[in-house]
């Protein structure tokens, strides 16, 4: 079974199966755990973890550098 979407960020193509660029925190649930974590290019995205692997169930848009 694959463990991913084979999708990868919009914004700046760092693939959803790569090991997160930053991981900003973890939340451990009855199926797995959801992870809060931030692209290379800076947009936020939810990974929900379960029994079949991690995939991102949403995502944000990239910081502008210097805000
Ligand atoms: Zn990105």
């Amino acid at each position: 079974m694959s463990s991913t979407t084979g999708a990868a960020c919009p914004h700046c193509g760092w693939p959803d199966g790569a090991e997160p660029f930053q991981v900003l925190s973890a939340h451990p649930t009855a199926a797995g755990g959801t992870l809060w974590t931030r692209c290379a290019c800076g947009s936020l995205q939810a990974r929900v973890v379960d029994g079949g692997g991690t995939r991102v169930v949403s995502r944000g848009r990239p910081t502008p550098a210097g805000c």
